[in-house]
């Protein structure tokens, strides 16, 4: 699935330090593929994965997060960018305000309507809904049944044939008897006719809607697109509903919709229940399209856990001469955490020596851990205490050789009077906050 495919275009990137032309061009690839998996139209996918570049390639990668986590930042924001930033309410001023409802059979239509009156009589407004699918009895009794269930009042002449006479009936009724609010739920064919098409563009042209919405099912993947297309030329509607996100849906719709016909997504459909009705976020439909609710988590988790205060800690030790082992442990905890081992080792005094040829990734970090860790509270707060039988027990206690234990004390050594230099210098912080 999308999410599988995304997280392993990410992992190409995981534990490269630099966002450089190649490693781009790698994800990028990947996740125009999963985009087009996801129902986004191939030249929309293919203009998202080529902004997506242009913008990796020009950032620098914070040392906070890996090449990876800043992929998936960027690429939501062009997402979110493409579905129109923010979202957008439908237009309430009308007088009476007339919401006209348009769409395919089976789009969910009158389901829509009905959650929509849901939510104006929530905001307590008083609502009319009108039954203006004349072909299908079934049709006018679906809208009364959830009429009565939501305690909305449902306008319907079921003998009438004609829709816009209905329609017309209905708003002089609303005028009456104080209901700001006309939901018109029309008639819908299984697929696009000129009969339908000439009927709702009559019904928008004399009934003059506040909003006209395009109620169409995400789950038909390039078809909503190619009707939202041929509907928004006959009726130029205001904005889309997209139905039924609930199952397993591809709201990559959302995107390719929004490109082709340019009108804002102002709801989200989400279950057959009266209460499933979500106003449209564009940042929310990124996320989820990316499936990556997750990803996005654990990127955040990273930013954490490179913990503020921990860093300052570290930062005052440093500048006293106080590091100590335990404060190495806990530097080697804080960059376990982060990936992007081999960059951000570098960026401790005098560690980059240390590192220089050696193959890094967590394991590597075990021999030192497994020393430290064997090491007293007394001894890792004051290493000149160790001496050449503390050495030993430290050496049987971890399981390494004497030999090893010796290179980390001078290794470590070597650590503080970098430190110590760049503090005169007065650079430590600077290295340090850098990391940090
Ligand atoms: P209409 O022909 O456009 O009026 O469509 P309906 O409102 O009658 O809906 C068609 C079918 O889709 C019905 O069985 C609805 O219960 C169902 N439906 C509508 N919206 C949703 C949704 O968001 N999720 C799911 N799972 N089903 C929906
Ligand atoms: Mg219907």
């Amino acid at each position: 699935n999308l999410s599988y495919k995304l997280d392993r275009a990410f992992k190409t990137l995981k534990g490269t330090g630099k966002i450089t032309e190649i490693n781009v061009a790698t994800t990028v690839k990947e996740i125009r593929r999963a985009l087009i998996d996801a129902d986004v139209n191939y030249k929309v996918a293919k203009e998202v994965t080529d902004t997506i570049k242009t913008e990796a390639l020009g950032r620098d990668v914070l040392i906070s997060v890996s090449p990876g986590q800043l992929l998936v930042k960027i690429t939501q924001e062009e997402l979110t960018k493409l579905m129109g930033g923010t979202k957008e309410d439908i237009s309430l001023k009308g007088d009476p305000n007339v919401i006209l409802i348009s769409g395919l059979q089976g789009s969910g239509k009158t389901t829509f309507s009905g959650k929509l009156a849901t939510h104006l009589k929530k905001q307590g407004r008083q609502v009319l809904l009108v039954a203006c699918d004349i072909y299908r009895p079934a049709a006018i009794e679906q809208l009364k049944t959830l009429g009565e269930q939501i305690g909305v009042e449902v306008y319907a002449e079921p003998e009438n044939k004609n829709a816009l006479d209905i329609a017309s009936k209905a708003i002089e009724y609303a005028k009456k008897n104080g209901k700001k609010n006309v939901i018109v739920d029309t008639a819908g064919r299984l697929a696009v006719d000129e009969q339908m098409m000439n009927e709702i563009s009559d019904l928008k042209k004399h009934l003059d809607p506040a909003e006209t919405l395009f109620v169409v099912d995400s789950m038909t993947g390039q078809d909503a697109v190619n009707t939202a297309k041929t509907f928004d030329e006959r009726l130029n509607f205001d904005g889309v509903v997209l139905t039924k996100l609930d199952g397993d849906t591809r709201g990559g719709a959302a995107i390719s919709i929004r490109h082709v016909v340019d009108k804002p997504i102002k709801f989200i459909s989400t279950g057959e229940k009266m209460e499933n009705l979500d106003v449209f976020y564009p940042d929310r439909m990124a996320q989820r399209i990316l499936g990556m609710g997750d990803v996005v988590s654990l990127v955040e988790k990273a930013q954490e856990s490179f913990d503020e205060d921990e860093a300052k800690r570290i930062n005052a030790k440093i500048r006293k001469n106080q590091f100590n082992f335990d404060d190495f442990l806990s530097q080697i905890e804080q960059i376990k955490k982060m990936g992007n081992l081999k960059d951000l080792m570098g960026m401790i005094p005098g560690m980059g020596k240390m590192i220089k040829g050696m193959d890094i990734d967590d394991d590597s970090f075990k021999p030192i851990e497994a020393i430290i860790r064997s090491m007293t509270p007394l001894e890792r707060e004051n290493p000149d205490v160790i001496d050449g039988s503390r050495r030993k027990r430290i050496a049987d206690g971890s399981g390494r050789s004497i030999q090893e234990v010796n290179n980390l004390m001078k290794q470590f050594r070597d650590m503080r009077k970098m430190m110590k230099q760049m503090n005169k210098m007065g650079g430590a912080q600077r290295a340090l906050g850098n990391l940090m």
